[in-house]
């Protein structure tokens, strides 16, 4: 095997002096290919560096249902990405436990779904290898309480849930162990060419404006809706067309299963429980931009309608949240739009335009992201004659803790608190969240009651590289992210980073300001009942209690 070692081979970059960061591989975009990409190529000993202009899981990532797909919504359309899904979706139960509940899912035929549908869904998923086990719909409800009485059909998939944020947290981890490197904030504004070979980048602090090159052999684009706009920066088209979907957040378990109405492919016909929550999806709308992702009022109005078909009852339960993805929807055919486009992922190596040293990675979903990450890391290393294989469907992405150390941390955990954090974490953090613990008994206090997290970990995030705000620790930890959406998380946090002097040099009310505005602009669209009564007692809180002005902006909203 021959391994590149740091900047090795890095030689042609005009221009740079003796400070110049350098890598053999530059990857583009903190999503879940991102990650994948810089996992894999740094457990094959190359040397690797991801630049992620905002934080990890900015873009679709964390925008999305978080279902890993068993591969029965593709069965009839698109047989290949069915078996993909199902492939996948065994080794991400296997190497990424941490970050899948395994809920199965139910496929639901009602009286007004085509019949003839069912058929060709069932043989789809018999030839694809899928299992799908009809049942009867009394079963259905005995299992699914809530479910309507409308059914006509039902099987059971081996659907599960996934979540994004501790999917690509602990990738990165792994990649770490392996000497892969992440920068974020840093976004990529410039790739450099000499003799149509790419020698680097050229990158820009989001904070300071600051702008510096970095040296390397090779350029990934995994900048998924953005990979247009990246192509374009070394003069190549690429056509990705940014599709809106809106999703909602609910505050409460609705099943305990995900349920796919069976039919083509539609708005607002996926359930997905996560913990204590339920996700709702999705819309499908071009988007004018992958930026476009703030949720609209009449869009979170049109699902709950549709949505009541599945569960009749929906208008009775507590919306959290709503939420805006777009999906990089690919097509060497531009004029092929939302659901008409394949979802299928596709590599293009730029070596064909005419520029070396380059490739895109374009389309595909969560659920592949790994086998996207692979595929994508054997042409890199093919051209960097790296001869390592894969091993990212055999090696788990972080270790279990121990026995001894699950009870040590029982100690200083409220109830059930204790699997969570060691889920979130894995061994090798869990072990300094408890020892932080250990030593110091105020670090045991609760900021965050709905998601169980202790100071000691809200610190530990907020100590690592990538964590620049509030909101990058929320992203880490799900800080803010249960019942009360930050009403009472957010002082108590600013007041740990505060005290700790954890406040990234910036002032603590426009952390305040920067946190809340992230959680108004999923609550906005909601605005009635209870979610109503939360806000304006959060308004209470911050600029009644606190006064601080401006806590919210609706300006353009
Ligand atoms: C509404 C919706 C629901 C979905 N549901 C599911 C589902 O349930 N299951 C499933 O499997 N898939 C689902 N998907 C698809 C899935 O979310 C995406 O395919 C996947 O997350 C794409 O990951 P990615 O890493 O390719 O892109 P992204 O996650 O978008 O990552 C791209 C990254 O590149 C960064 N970037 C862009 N430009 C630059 C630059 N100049 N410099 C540095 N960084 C840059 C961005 O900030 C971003 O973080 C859904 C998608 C949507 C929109």
């Amino acid at each position: 095997m021959e391994c590149k070692t740091k900047g090795s081979s890095v030689t042609s970059f005009q221009g740079r002096g003796n400070s110049v960061e350098k890598a053999t591989v530059v990857v583009i975009g903190g999503g879940a290919t991102g990650v994948g990409i810089l996992r894999d190529l740094a457990m094959r000993g190359v040397d690797v560096l991801l630049l992620e202009q905002r934080d990890l899981v900015y873009g679709s990532s964390s925008r999305y249902h978080g279902l890993l797909h068993s591969g029965g919504r593709y069965a009839v359309k698109d047989a290949a990405a069915g078996k993909e899904c199902i492939e996948e979706n065994t080794i991400l139960r296997k190497i990424g436990k941490h970050c899948v509940e395994a809920t199965e899912g139910f496929f639901i035929r009602l009286p007004e779904d085509d019949k003839a549908f069912e058929e060709k869904w069932v043989e789809g998923c018999r030839k694809v290898g899928i299992p799908a086990i009809p049942i009867s719909p009394e079963e259905a409800w005995r299992l699914e309480p809530n479910l309507t009485r409308r059914i006509q059909s039902v099987y059971r998939v081996p659907d599960a849930a996934i979540d994004g944020f501790r999917m690509a947290w602990q990738n990165v981890a792994s990649a770490r162990r392996y000497g892969g490197r992440v920068r974020t904030y840093t976004e990529v504004i410039g790739i450099e060419q000499s003799n149509n070979q790419v020698v680097g980048v050229t990158v820009r602090n989001f904070f300071t404006g600051e702008v510096e090159k970095i040296a390397c052999d090779f350029v990934v684009s995994a900048a998924g809706s953005w990979a247009g706009e990246i192509a374009g920066l070394a003069g190549i088209k690429v056509h990705v067309q940014p599709d809106r979907g809106t999703l909602l957040a609910f505050n409460h378990r609705l099943s305990s299963r995900i349920i796919n109405r069976l039919r083509p492919a539609s708005d607002g016909d996926i359930f997905v429980p996560h913990g204590s929550i339920t996700i709702l999806g999705t819309t499908s709308s071009p988007a004018e931009s992958p930026e476009d992702n703030l949720p609209s009022t009449q869009e979170v109005l049109a699902m709950m309608k549709i949505g009541e078909a599945t569960f009749e009852n929906l208008g009775q339960y507590r919306l959290l949240r709503a939420f805006t993805g777009t999906r990089p929807l690919y097509s060497a055919d531009p004029s092929a739009k939302g659901r008409g486009a394949s979802r299928n992922f596709v590599i293009l190596d730029h070596e064909k335009d005419n520029v070396k040293g380059f490739a895109s990675i374009v389309g595909g979903k969560f659920t592949t992201y790994r086998l996207m990450a692979e595929k994508m890391s054997d042409l890199v290393c093919r051209q960097l004659k790296v001869t390592a294989p894969c091993r990212t469907a055999e090696e788990p992405l972080v270790e279990d803790p121990s026995p001894g150390l699950l009870e040590k941390a029982r100690h200083y955990f409220p109830a059930y608190g204790t699997e969570l954090a060691a889920s979130r974490l894995g061994a090798e953090r869990l072990e300094k969240v408890v020892q932080s613990m250990e030593q110091d008994p105020e670090k045991r206090q609760l900021v965050c009651e709905c998601e169980n997290i202790t100071l000691a970990e809200v610190e530990a995030a907020a100590q690592d590289s990538t964590s620049h705000c509030l909101s990058d620790v929320r992203r880490k930890t799900r800080l803010g992210m249960g019942t009360c959406q930050g009403a009472f998380c957010t002082f108590r946090s600013v007041g740990v980073a505060d005290s700790q002097n954890l406040t990234w040099g910036q002032d603590t009310n426009k952390l305040l300001q920067e946190f809340l505005q992230g959680r108004w602009n999923g609550i906005r669209p909601i605005l009635w009942g209870n979610t109503l009564r939360e806000a304006e007692l959060t308004r209470g809180i911050y600029a009644g209690m606190l006064n601080i002005n401006g806590v919210i902006d609706n300006e353009g909203k």
